[in-house]
């Protein structure tokens, strides 16, 4: 996951290598002349006496193309915009003046994929893994949340109960206790799990500012998630493990 591509606002200077979620492969470019961005209404006005430049907002909108050739994927994008001042200095060492126009995509249909779902996990869990992606850029808040009932879901699936029944009357086990119910083999899952649901705690309640979710907390989620089903779905010893013993069996290379 190339975190600054997936953050950084950017310049059409330098397009950040956004990846292609199709192939994986290639990376996503701008298509000529597609790209168009506009002030808003609000923006347009001018009348204020304290106004700078950098009160401009712009929205875009773009199509991306795949850089592999067997691919070439259409990627459409929208975002917003502003405009920094930016002081530097130039080759001579003096100091020189710019704004320089910046962008922040909001939205891409079809979504960018962030992680790799092992093809083994069920669709109950990747399917708001997927919804996740899609609110990445626009709701993160709403990201994380996803990524919890990512979580819910693959708890269900490895059969941690969901209710206890009291009294003849089904009572829901909130997700921390139902952490706690994971069978031993997948123990040593449990820290990733617990930060996992804090982290999607923060996106349910975040916009008081103390816990607002930023995008680097989406994307942690992500990389504990991504570890977790792999683990669950794919895992590398279990796959090494069953090499070594076709060699093994083989007394030599296999083919
Ligand atoms: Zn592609």
């Amino acid at each position: 996951m190339d975190r600054k591509a997936l953050k950084l606002a950017f310049t059409l200077a330098s397009p950040p290598d956004w990846i292609c979620p199709t192939c994986q492969k290639g990376v996503l470019r701008i298509k000529k002349d597609t790209f168009f961005q506009e002030e808003g209404q609000a923006s347009r006005d001018r009348s204020h006496e304290a106004w700078e430049p950098d009160w401009i907002a712009y929205v875009y909108s773009c199509l991306l193309v795949c850089t592999n050739d067997q691919c070439k994927e259409v990627v459409s994008n929208v975002g917003v915009g502003s405009v920094v001042h930016h002081v530097y200095q130039d080759y001579r060492g003096e100091v020189d003046e710019a704004y320089i126009d910046f962008f922040q995509p909001k939205f891409f249909e079809p979504h960018l994929v962030f992680i790799n779902i092992p093809d083994d996990c069920p669709e109950s869990v990747s399917e708001p893994l997927r919804e996740s992606f899609r609110l990445f850029f626009s709701v993160p808040g709403a990201a994380a949340n996803n990524v919890r009932i990512a979580i819910e879901e693959l708890l269900t699936a490895l059969h941690v109960k969901r209710f206890n029944v009291v009294k003849g009357k089904r009572r829901p086990i909130n997700l921390h206790q139902r952490i706690d119910l994971l069978p031993r083999k997948h123990v040593l899952l449990k820290d990733l799990l617990f930060a996992i649901k804090w982290l999607g705690n923060a996106g349910s309640h975040g916009n008081n500012g103390k816990n607002e979710i930023t995008t680097d907390n989406v994307m942690d989620a992500y990389e504990l998630t991504e570890h977790i089903l792999h683990e669950i779905y794919a895992p590398k010893t279990k796959k090494l493990a069953a090499l070594a013993k076709k060699v093994i069996k083989k007394k030599g290379p296999t083919k």
